[in-house]
């Protein structure tokens, strides 16, 4: 059978984003928590998820390094599809276990607990995944880790251990760590939220410089300002819903949904 003869230019396959979320549904029993759920995220763009506790941000985020599983719809990442294949005939395959950590290797999250490990100092927070999991060899790791511990301020704890560090410092730890994988996409869920509040700011400072740089992130935050200030775009749900999606501007400035307007009245 001949291709379909295309009117598409070739290159067009360079603007695939580096995420997509096609439709996805998932429960909690017979809670459905993500309905029908679809956005994009291209590379280099910082997508802020917004709205009311309980609406399904953080499980999107989590469906998307496949900590949880979705059963409708389907997530793909720089083409590939995260957690299940779909077959012709629609019938959806769980990955294997060693796919699905293939591709969480390439995936970086950072929770709202840092989740350090205690026993290990900070360089070896940093260096234990990419030379337990990827096997690489100690000298480059330890000068990929120290420079990232230079990007968050922190290269003079190096020999530290989590609990001598104040809340803000472990988070900028954790963020660095989540770094030293190189991955090609960052979640950061509610980063902030366990924070006292002088601690925050230096948080978002680091995440701020890291958009500066071009990382791809997906953001679960309440910090508005910062959603703001951040993001290439914004993200508000409610009740497992997407209900609008827009560059910063529109979504804080000009909301059209009703929900969004009386969203964003409470952070004014
Ligand atoms: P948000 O991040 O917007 O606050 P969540 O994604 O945490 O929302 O939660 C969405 C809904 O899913 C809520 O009703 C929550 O109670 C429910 N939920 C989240 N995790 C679980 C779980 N592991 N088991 C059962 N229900 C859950």
């Amino acid at each position: 059978m001949s291709e379909p003869v295309s009117s598409e230019p070739v290159s067009r396959t360079t603007d695939t984003p580096l995420v997509v979320i096609d439709r996805v549904g998932k429960s909690f029993g017979r809670v459905e928590v993500l309905k029908d759920v679809s956005l994009t995220v291209a590379a280099g763009d910082v997508l802020s998820l917004i709205g009311p506790s309980g609406s399904g941000k953080t499980t999107l985020l989590r469906c998307v390094n496949y900590l949880e599983s979705y059963e409708r719809g389907l997530i793909t990442i720089a083409g590939e599809s995260v957690g299940v294949d779909i077959r012709p005939d629609g019938s959806r395959r769980r990955k294997a276990d060693r796919e699905i950590a293939a591709l969480r290797a390439q995936v970086g999250m950072v929770f709202q607990h840092y989740n350090l490990f205690p026993h290990l100092d900070v360089l070896e927070n940093l260096t234990v995944a990419p030379r337990r999991v990827r096997n690489e060899a100690d000298a480059p790791v330890r000068e990929r880790a120290m420079a990232l511990l230079e990007r968050v301020g922190l290269a003079d704890k190096r020999n530290r251990y989590p609990s001598e560090l104040s809340g803000g410092q472990q988070q900028r730890v954790a963020i660095a760590r989540a770094l030293t994988m190189q991955p090609r996409l960052l979640l950061l869920d509610e980063v902030t939220s366990a924070l006292d509040p002088e601690l925050v700011g230096e948080v978002l400072d680091v995440i701020l410089s890291l958009a500066g740089d071009g990382i791809t992130m997906m953001i679960v935050t309440h910090e508005m300002a910062f959603a703001r200030e951040v993001s290439t775009s914004v993200a508000f749900m409610a009740d497992g819903v997407l209900i609008e999606k827009g560059p910063p501007g529109a979504i804080f400035d000009a909301p059209r949904h009703e929900r969004l307007c009386s969203f964003m009245q409470r952070y004014r």
